[in-house]
C-alpha cells in the first residue's frame, strides 16, 4: 500500500469508498506524520483522541453509504478558527488557554460533511504577518529547503504558515486558512500548495478570530486544485450569523475542473511588472501565460492604474480595523489577565504583555489613523483609494476579461529571521495579493515552477466576484502544465 499520507483528498475518497483502507487508518497515518514532524512546528495542538473518535464515526457512516462529501478525510484547522472545547489562541499569548464553547461556521461545515480534525495549526499572531514568525508558539519551518547544501530553515510564508507547511509536508490532507492581505496565497506559493481566497462574503467569518473584518476571508490550502475545490464546497455558504455572508447557492466547484478555457480572455496587468522584478518571476509569469494560451485562452494586456497605492492603503485600513477588533482583549473576557492597581492599569498590563511586537505596532498605527485629527487624512483617504482599486478591476472585467494572471509573490521563501529588521520589507511580500482583498475578489495561488535555488514559485489568478469556478478551471490548466511539487523529507 502506498503511504496513505501522500494521497490527495480525491484519491483518498476513492480508497475509502473501495474499502482499501479506513478513515481510522488514514487518520492514524497522519497523526504519526504529525508526531514525526515536530521540527516544523506546524501544529500548535494535535487532538489525537478526538481525531480517532471522529474517524471511527466516519467509518461507520461510510459503511452505511452516508460518508458525506469529506467523509473520513483528516484536516488541520488554522488556530484562528474557534473549535468547540478545543483550545483556540490565534497564536497570541493574549488568548492564552481560551477554549471556545462554540465552533466556527466554516469548521462546523467541514465536520457536517464528514471530515476529521487532526488539530490546530500555527499562524502569525492574530494573522498579522507574512512569515509565521510573529506566532507566540514560535516560527513554522517550511518543508522546502534551498538546494545545494544550504540547510538554513526557511519561512513557509504567513499568516497561514502552519496550514501551508502541514499540507506540503503531508501532515494533513488539507487545511483551513484565512486571507486578509495574502495569507492564503503567499504561503501556498512558498510551499508549492494550492490556496484559494474566495470572494468576500463567500465563506462565513463567524467564529473566526477577527483581524480586519472588511478584508478577512476563509479559504482552503490543499495539495491540488481539485482538492481545493472539494474543500471549498464544504467551507462556502450563507450564514445568517455573519451579516456580510452572501446568500447565493454554493456551486459544485469540482465540476469546473477540466472545463475548456477556449475563448477566455486572460488579463496581464502591466502595473504588476515591477521595477527590478527577478527574471525568474518574469519567466514564471510568461510560462503561465503560454500554458493558458496553448489551452485556448486569449491573453490581453490590461491596466490596473491604482495598483501602486494598494499596499500603503492596505496598511492603513487593515491596522485601523485591527485596532478596533482587538480592543476586546482587555483581560476581562478572554485568556490572559495581568493585574494592576486600577482597571485601566490592568488593561494596559494585559495588553502590553499579551500582544507581541507586530500586533502592538498595528494597534498603534490603527489607533493613530482613526484618531480625530488624522481620520480624514489617512483612514478616509485610504478608503477612497480602496474604491479606486475596486473600480480598476471592475473596469478591467467590463472589457470582457475573464480572469487576471499575476505572480503570487515577488520572491520564493526567505530564511527565518532574514526579514526581521524592517517591517516595510516584510509588508512588500503582499504586493501582488492585497489588491484582491481591497476589491473583495477571489484569488487562487497555484504552484507553477521553481527558482534557481529549487524553491517553489506560484502564480495567482484573480477572478470576477463569485467566479471561483473559473479560477479552479484555469488553475488546473497551470497545475497540469507545471506538474506537482513535493518537498524531499528531511525532518
Ligand atoms: N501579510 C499581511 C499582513 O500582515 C496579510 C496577512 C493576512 O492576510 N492575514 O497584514
Amino acid at each position: 500500500m502506498t503511504d496513505l499520507t501522500s494521497l490527495t483528498i480525491a484519491e483518498a475518497r476513492v480508497g475509502l469508498a473501495n474499502k482499501s483502507f479506513t478513515s481510522l487508518e488514514l487518520t492514524d497515518a497522519h497523526l504519526q506524520a504529525i508526531e514525526g514532524a515536530r521540527a516544523l512546528n506546524a501544529f500548535v495542538l494535535s487532538t489525537p483522541d478526538q481525531a480517532r473518535a471522529m474517524a471511527r464515526a466516519a467509518d461507520a457512516r461510510i459503511a452505511k453509504g452516508e460518508g458525506g462529501p469529506l467523509g473520513g478525510i483528516p484536516l488541520g484547522i488554522k488556530d484562528l478558527f474557534a473549535t468547540r472545547n478545543v483550545r483556540t489562541t490565534a497564536c497570541s499569548k493574549n488568548l492564552g488557554n481560551f477554549v471556545p464553547p462554540y465552533e466556527s461556521t466554516v469548521s462546523s461545515q467541514l465536520w457536517r460533511d464528514g471530515a476529521v480534525m487532526l488539530g490546530k495549526l500555527n499562524n502569525d499572531e492574530f494573522a498579522m504577518g507574512s512569515s509565521n514568525e510573529t506566532s507566540c508558539f514560535g516560527p513554522v519551518v517550511n518543508p522546502w529547503r534551498r538546494q545545494g547544501g544550504e540547510s538554513a530553515h526557511l519561512v513557509p510564508g504567513g499568516s497561514s504558515g502552519g496550514s501551508a507547511s502541514a499540507v506540503a509536508a503531508l501532515l494533513c490532507m488539507g487545511a483551513t486558512a484565512t486571507d486578509t492581505g495574502g495569507s492564503i496565497r503567499q504561503p501556498a506559493a512558498f510551499t508549492a500548495t494550492v490556496g484559494m481566497k474566495p470572494t468576500y462574503g463567500r465563506c462565513s467569518r463567524w467564529g473566526i478570530v477577527a483581524f480586519a473584518s472588511s478584508l478577512d476571508q476563509a479559504g482552503p490550502i490543499a495539495r491540488s486544485v481539485r482538492d481545493a475545490a472539494i474543500l471549498m464546497r464544504s467551507m462556502a455558504g450563507h450564514d445568517p450569523r455573519d451579516t456580510t455572508s452572501v446568500n447565493r447557492p454554493v456551486p459544485d466547484y469540482e465540476a469546473s475542473i477540466g472545463k475548456s478555457v477556449k475563448g477566455m480572455k486572460i488579463g496581464i496587468p502591466k502595473e504588476y511588472r515591477l521595477d527590478g522584478m527577478s527574471t525568474e518571476i518574469e519567466k514564471l509569469w510568461r510560462d503561465g501565460a503560454n500554458w493558458l494560451k496553448v489551452a485556448g485562452a486569449e491573453l490581453v494586456e490590461v491596466s490596473l492604474p491604482h495598483t501602486k497605492y494598494a499596499l500603503p492603503a492596505y496598511y492603513i485600513v487593515a491596522p485601523a480595523e485591527a485596532s478596533s477588533n482587538l480592543a476586546r482583549y482587555d483581560g476581562v473576557r478572554y485568556g490572559l489577565r495581568v493585574p494592576g492597581r486600577s482597571i485601566s492599569e490592568m488593561y494596559e498590563n494585559t495588553r502590553a504583555e499579551g500582544f507581541g511586537a507586530e500586533v502592538r505596532r498595528r494597534v498603534m498605527i490603527g489607533t493613530y489613523v482613526l484618531s480625530a485629527g488624522y481620520y480624514d487624512a489617512y483612514y478616509l483617504r485610504a478608503q477612497k483609494v480602496r474604491t479606486l482599486i475596486k473600480k480598476d478591476f471592475e473596469d478591467c472585467f467590463a472589457t470582457g476579461v475573464t480572469a487576471i494572471l499575476t505572480p503570487a509573490t515577488p520572491s520564493s521563501a526567505f530564511g527565518i529571521g532574514e526579514k526581521g529588521g524592517d517591517p516595510i520589507e516584510m509588508y512588500l511580500n503582499d504586493i501582488f495579493t492585497v489588491t484582491v482583498n481591497m476589491a473583495g475578489l477571489p484569488g487562487i495561488a497555484v504552484p507553477a515552477g521553481k527558482d534557481r535555488q529549487a524553491l517553489p514559485l506560484g502564480l495567482q489568478l484573480i477572478g470576477r466576484p463569485f467566479d471561483e469556478e473559473t479560477l479552479f478551471t484555469l488553475g488546473e490548466v497551470i497545475e497540469q502544465a507545471a506538474g506537482r511539487f513535493t518537498p524531499e523529507r528531511w525532518w
